[in-house]
């Protein structure tokens, strides 16, 4: 009951407010007292608990004109944010009948009728509505951005591509990097269909847009592998670092398989340890260039190095690879790993994540291009341990 009252606040306030002011303008009294008669009968049904009964009083007799849409427009708003979407439906639609609304008030009903359809999940009202409030040019930004927001549930690719490129002209936005994702879905989807053509073109597309864009350029290397293209999924993988270094823990694996097809062991270590020069503590890099020297034999080497980068760079992985080489012959040598357990782990002890989003701090243990959190695009990446 208590809640009904509080909903009443903003009538009441429109109600009084609306009526000192036709008193100013000297209207009749007897639409005062129409209007005070049908404000407390809709405040009886309020009440009695009838609000489908205040809502009709309070609309019908209560005129809407341009002076006092926005009363009408903040109750049906309430009715959303409480879950009432079929009140908050009717409240809106009743506004957009009215005949004497502004261009602008228009579009603002018709915006907040949609989102009062999205609200009920009913997505191709809500977009009619949307589209609707678009042709009017008011709230064209936050129009705009419910209609990507609505594509994107859909999966409608191409028209999110469209509401993004227009919200870049119409607010400066810069969506280039979102747009770049929506290709790669295209892409992704025809990868799936074995048009490979037409992923190529879609993925030049993604690039276009954003040169940046991780994502193109791995789907670009998978390709090309696909092909037995080595030499330029070599290329694409490599370019990653250019890109964005904080996907380097995604292409070593990748790049390392691409150089074994060539032979190209060696120039795959040259190019490791190039790159750890230029990301300094990259655990990914160093657990590359120890498995490397593993995998030649020299596991003196690899455990010497290992060491070296675990006392400036701790990281719980290169202490369990450090760990995984085993007690070494040199018994003096032995004591270094197991002196530096207690000391890395109490670094490190937190709880492991693969990935997280460095805009809201969502994480997990997989890659997700839209974070599932703040649901932004190329914002989840490769956590980075040690730092
Ligand atoms: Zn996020």
């Amino acid at each position: 009951m208590i809640e009904w009252l509080l909903l009443l606040l903003p009538v009441a306030a429109a109600s009084g407010w609306l009526a000192g002011k036709r008193s100013a303008e000297t209207v009749n009294a007897g639409s005062h007292s129409q209007l005070n008669s049908a404000y407390f009968a809709g405040l009886n049904h309020l009440l009695n608990e009838q609000p489908d009964k205040a809502i009709d009083t309070l609309l019908n007799v209560l005129e809407v004109d341009s002076d006092t849409v926005e009363p009408y427009l903040a109750l049906g708003n309430l009715f959303r944010q409480r879950g009432e979407v079929d009140r908050a439906i009717r409240v809106h639609q009743n506004i957009i009948e009215r005949p004497y609304l502004s261009s602008s008030q228009r579009g603002q009903a018709l915006l907040e009728l949609g989102l009062d359809y999205m609200r009920a999940g009913m997505l191709d009202r809500a977009e009619s509505s949307f589209l609707e409030a678009l042709k009017r040019r008011s709230h064209i930004g936050i129009t705009l951005r419910q209609l990507l927001d609505l594509y994107q549930q859909e999966k409608n690719w191409y028209q999110a591509i469209a509401m993004a490129q227009k919200l870049r002209e119409e607010s400066g936005e810069a969506t280039e990097s979102m747009i770049a994702h929506f290709y790669c879905e295209l892409a992704e989807q025809r990868w799936v269909q074995r048009q490979a053509a037409e992923t190529t073109w879609f993925i030049k597309q993604a690039l276009a847009s954003d040169w940046r864009c991780v994502r193109a350029t791995l789907l670009q290397s998978r390709l090309a592998i696909e092909k037995g293209d080595y030499k330029r999924a070599i290329r694409c993988l490599r370019q990653v670092e250019r890109q964005d270094p904080d996907y380097l823990p995604e292409i070593l694996k990748p790049l390392s398989e691409c150089y074994r097809h060539l032979e190209g062991q060696d120039e795959f270590f040259f190019w490791l340890t190039e790159a750890s020069e230029r990301h300094p503590g990259c655990t990914s890099l160093i657990l590359a260039k120890a498995a490397y020297l593993q995998q030649r034999g020299k596991q003196k080497e690899a455990r010497y190095f290992l060491i070296e980068q675990l006392r400036v760079y701790p990281s719980v992985e290169a202490l369990q690879q450090l760990l995984a080489l085993g007690v070494p012959e040199d018994i003096e040598a032995a004591s270094e790993p197991w002196s530096l357990i207690e000391e890395v782990a109490s670094r490190l002890l937190k709880a492991k994540l693969n990935y997280v989003c460095g805009f809201c701090g969502f994480g997990g243990k997989y890659r997700y291009w839209q974070c599932p959190g703040c649901k932004r695009w190329g914002t989840v990446k490769p956590l980075a341990l040690g730092t």
